[in-house]
């Protein structure tokens, strides 16, 4: 992740965990040089041992680069280039710096574009501000516009926060359903409470979401999701866990038993272990003295991957849902277990809740691609399953076993509370469908 701007941007979000990087260099003008560009579009390209290279940049805002720089750069890179070789450009961008020029290049040129929203407005606007603490949610819906309109590969990056945590269907159904966008990401806000702005200290600020609300937000996503929108929604916690349930090692670096290959360049060469990570103690040297390579193979960044794994709490490897969750990320570790060992993610009981709601649909989309059907037929087999279940307890005697498969008499159960429309609320048909362990060779 390539930082040609370093922590430089023309907002001012209130939960921003890399505006404070600023501080790392007070005399900075903060601009990616000509020579390092290449010196970094070389080594980066060299050390690639698969015909493909993915170059990532982010910030601060890189925009502000200007698309002079962004048009060398992707010239760099067909210099470079190995013969055969496809490469590959991201960009992460808050949007509100972006013009038809710039789309008509993102376009020309086949990249990738992460755009910052929180959701709709009033959701967007609690902590994305620019530097006058205007609200931005009309700019960056501008910059999506000309997205659009040139045709730019996009999906969007939302972060869960204090305000919006409360409203996962309508900022699901804004993304869906007026963005339109396919692929999507929903990034937990934990921000540490400290002047440092350094993985420091187990408190964590008043926008933060909490364990409980980010497993709630989830599983009410994913409820939508699985019942209308698997195969034409993405995202990107879903498909990672899919792959897992598929037997497949994490694709996210949060949930791989060990990291260390998320590394973030700074704009003067600074290499650091991870864009949470930038910080002077987990700098790996310059690329400018040493070997891109060699430091991304180093000892220390070794150590930092396995760390990961290695200082897991005993709680965590005894947990269920351990080989989905591997404890997450080590900068969330703040509380402790209920043992009182140190080290447990701030997010478990979100991670523990989520993970276990979805195994059962997991299991059954794993199981669907195996025989070589869409995941999608999921979509067919749980509407199926509602229906018959409704039909049964449209059925049910008042003395007859519940059909929820409780064991008690209807009358005791469902029975008891749904007098007029003999079927349970959806919340607790999920439940009862849950408890059928309902498997696709039954359809
Ligand atoms: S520290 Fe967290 S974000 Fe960084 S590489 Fe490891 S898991 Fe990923
Ligand atoms: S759900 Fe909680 S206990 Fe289980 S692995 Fe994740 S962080 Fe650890």
């Amino acid at each position: 992740m390539t930082k040609p701007r370093g922590a430089i941007c023309n907002l001012d979000c209130a939960y921003c965990y890399f505006l404070a990087k600023e501080r790392l260099y007070p005399d900075s003008a903060f601009r990616m040089s000509d020579a390092m560009l290449e010196a970094y579009t070389r080594q980066y390209i060299e050390a690639q041992q698969v015909p493909e290279a993915t170059f990532a940049w982010q910030g601060g805002e890189p925009t502000l680069m200007g698309l002079d720089f962004f048009k060398r750069a992707v010239e760099l890179q067909k210099q470079y280039a190995k013969p055969g070789m496809k490469i590959y450009n991201a960009l992460q961008t808050n949007a509100t710096t972006l013009d038809e020029a710039w789309c008509e290049f993102f376009h020309a040129n086949d990249f990738l574009l992460g755009v910052s929203l929180d959701g709709p407005r009033e959701w967007h606007d609690a902590y994305r501000v620019d530097k006058g603490g205007a609200p931005t949610f009309d700019r960056v819906m501008r910059g999506i516009e000309l997205l659009k309109q040139q045709r730019v590969e996009f999906n969007i990056l939302a972060t869960v926060h204090a305000a919006n945590a409360p409203h996962p269907l309508d900022v699901y159904r804004f993304f869906r359903d007026e963005i339109k966008t396919q692929f999507v990401q929903f990034i937990p806000i934990v921000e540490r409470a400290n002047e440092t702005g350094y993985q420091e200290g187990n408190q964590v600020t008043a926008r933060s979401v909490t364990g409980k609300q980010y497993g709630e937000f989830l599983v009410a996503i994913f409820d939508e999701w699985v019942h209308r929108d698997v195969g034409r929604v993405f995202v990107q916690m879903f498909d990672v866990a899919l792959g897992v349930w598929l037997g497949q090692p994490a694709s996210l670096c949060i949930f791989a038993e060990t990291c260390g290959t998320a590394l973030a360049l700074e704009h003067n060469g600074d290499l650091f272990s991870c864009d949470h990570f930038v910080e002077p103690r987990y700098q790996l040297g310059n690329i400018e003295q040493d070997k891109l390579i060699a430091l991304v193979d180093s000892e220390p960044q070794h150590k930092f991957g396995l760390d990961k794994r290695n200082t897991l709490p005993r709680h965590c490897r005894a947990c269920s849902v351990r080989f989905i969750c591997n404890g997450g990320c080590p900068k969330d570790r703040i509380i402790t277990t209920p043992n009182g060992e140190p080290g447990l993610n701030y997010l478990c009981a979100g991670f523990k809740k989520f993970f276990t709601h979805i195994d059962q649909p997991m299991k059954m989309m794993a199981e669907l691609i195996q025989r070589q059907r869409p995941p999608a037929d999921i979509m067919f087999m749980l509407a199926r399953e509602h229906a018959d279940l409704d039909k049964k307890f449209a059925q049910a005697g008042r003395n007859d076993p519940c059909p929820c498969g409780s064991g008690k008499k209807f009358k005791q159960c469902h029975g008891a509370t749904v007098q007029t429309e003999q079927r349970p609320p959806s919340r607790d048909r999920e439940k009862t469908l849950r408890r059928q362990n309902k498997n696709p060779k039954d359809f």
